[in-house]
């Protein structure tokens, strides 16, 4: 059976979420307090709940355990999400992600149970900040502190060259690891694969070096 999901808290973050699960056929409780919040997304999940996720025996009413995995998708009430983190942990929820506010806050939430917390606004901001500096630059993901994934389009003085001739390893210390042509994805290009216009490499490497690799390949 394909995994289950609950995602706690429907405003705009998590509602796109479960959506989006749903949309990949996957099964999806949403939960908010809000009656309102159920109505607006009752069609875009299997099941929407109403229910206070502060209050551990509603969440054991709903068979919270079964999930698994649960999303804690509260934002601006900070100590509703840290309590229904800590209450899924002590009720043995098998994997919790949780969506942190800021540093602080996703600190907390590791502390008490969570097992993944995403950043949402910070990390969006990072990846508009990347688009920002170069145009070309369509996608930019964290991997770890220092390490990135960027998708890139290719600059007119690449087109025609082959990898191997523009030694990207070399000369700014990031690795091709697949490129995008129209349609196609090709996730193990050769060294002689040749570069077409409108071209995206997805480029792996330091942050310092692809910042490099942004600004001048
Ligand atoms: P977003 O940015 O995703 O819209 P947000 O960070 O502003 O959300 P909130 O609006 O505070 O976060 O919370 C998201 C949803 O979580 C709201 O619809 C709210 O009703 C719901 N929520 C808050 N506290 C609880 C709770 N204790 N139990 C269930 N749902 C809750």
């Amino acid at each position: 059976m394909s995994k289950q999901f609950a995602v706690i808290g429907m405003g705009r973050f998590g509602s796109s979420v479960a959506r989006t699960l749903y949309e990949m056929d996957y099964e999806v409780m949403g939960i908010d307090e809000d009656e309102e919040k159920i109505n607006e997304n009752i069609q875009y999940v299997t099941h929407a709940v109403a229910a206070d996720s502060t209050d551990e025996m509603a969440l054991k009413e709903i068979g919270i355990r079964n999930f698994d995995v649960v999303v804690v998708a509260i934002g601006a009430d900070i100590q509703a999400s840290i309590l229904t983190t800590l209450i899924l942990k002590e009720m043995g929820v098998k994997k919790i992600v949780a969506k942190a506010q800021n540093e602080r806050h996703g600190q907390v939430l590791y502390k008490v149970g969570a097992d993944r917390v995403v950043f949402p606004e910070r990390d969006m901001g990072i990846r508009v900040a990347h688009n920002l500096i170069s145009a070309n630059v369509l996608d930019f993901i964290e991997l770890a502190e220092d390490y990135s994934v960027a998708e890139v389009v290719v600059s007119p003085g690449m087109v025609g060259k082959t990898l191997r001739q523009l030694d990207v390893r070399a000369r700014y210390g990031v690795n091709v690891i697949a490129i995008k042509s129209g349609e196609q994805f090709n996730i193990s290009p050769r060294p002689d694969e040749v570069i077409q216009q409108h071209d995206v490499l997805v480029v792996i490497g330091h942050n310092r070096d692809l910042k490099q690799f942004e600004e001048h390949a």
